[in-house]
């Protein structure tokens, strides 16, 4: 039996937590014992109230949820802030989306609570791209279509000084995470770089949740059906040949009410 199976012990530490893409039974076992066990949970927006729900009933729940452009704590403050915490004697579950140490910060999380000598731990969770692409039955790669995959942070913030070039194409699937407002820019850097404007991409919203969609199109439309489905956050953008395969798409007349058609 691991030291992780073994209820954690009163003195005060932080346990950094990948709360998986949202469906609850997604959590890996040790996320679900350490949530168990919390005395602070410090979360983002992105974790479901399903989630939020295996919480014990006295642990003290404190949001850092970020949206773009507002932030209601900085990062350094969010360090403070479970360094605290741990110091006074609690442990401190810092619950986060998907996987920790994917586009979650939690390798500034952890350098903060070591600089400050605070035992810290942490729990993978599944990734969005690895919940989304099992959700819609995508695989990210495929012996007959890409034996290479890339997970980018597509914010527009930084998109022009970013280097993707050889990280899409033939043979290759490209993941883009927070892709959605930059959707536009996205394609056309990529299309700058050499990508057919033919390459296939498809976006999922929401993946692993009741309410999913996938719409599918070509990189020249990668905007176009962004604004005309109105997917919005969170979704994923899936660049490559891979993006033709899976379940077929959520069905683009119902949008015109906006009604969510759960993929089944
Ligand atoms: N650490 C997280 C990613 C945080 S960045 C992980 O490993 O998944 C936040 C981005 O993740 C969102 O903007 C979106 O692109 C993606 N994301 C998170 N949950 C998602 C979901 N259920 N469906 C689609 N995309 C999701």
């Amino acid at each position: 039996m691991s030291d992780h199976l073994i209820p954690f012990a009163c003195a005060g530490r932080v346990v950094l937590v990948g709360a998986g893409p949202g469906a609850v039974d997604l959590l890996t076992l040790r996320a679900a014992r350490a949530l168990a066990s919390a005395d602070v949970v410090i979360h983002d927006g992105l974790v479901s109230d399903e989630i939020m729900a295996l919480l014990p009933a006295d642990a003290r729940r404190i949001s850092v949820a970020k949206r773009r452009a507002r932030h209601t704590l900085s990062q350094p403050a969010i360090g403070d802030l479970l360094v605290a915490e741990a110091l006074a004697g609690h442990v401190v579950v810092r619950l986060k989306g998907g996987d920790p140490f994917i586009f979650g910060r939690g390798g500034e999380e952890v350098d903060a609570c070591r600089a400050a000598g605070v035992p810290v731990d942490v729990i993978p969770g599944i990734s969005s791209a690895q919940g989304a692409a099992a959700a819609v039955q995508m695989p990210l790669t495929h012996r007959d279509h890409a034996s290479i995959v890339s997970f980018v942070a597509g914010e527009c913030r930084g998109l022009a000084e970013q280097n993707w070039v050889g990280l899409a194409g033939p043979g290759r699937t490209l993941v883009i995470y927070m892709g959605l407002s930059g959707a536009h820019q996205i394609a056309e850097k990529l299309m700058a770089d050499g990508l057919t404007p033919e390459t296939p991409v498809a976006v999922i919203e929401r993946a692993t949740r009741d309410d999913q969609r996938l719409f599918r199109t070509l990189l020249a439309d990668l905007g176009g059906i962004i604004a005309r489905a109105k997917v919005e956050s969170p979704a994923l953008i899936v660049i490559g040949h891979v993006a033709t395969l899976g379940v077929p798409d959520t069905v683009l007349h119902q949008l015109v009410e906006a009604v969510p058609c759960p993929l089944s």
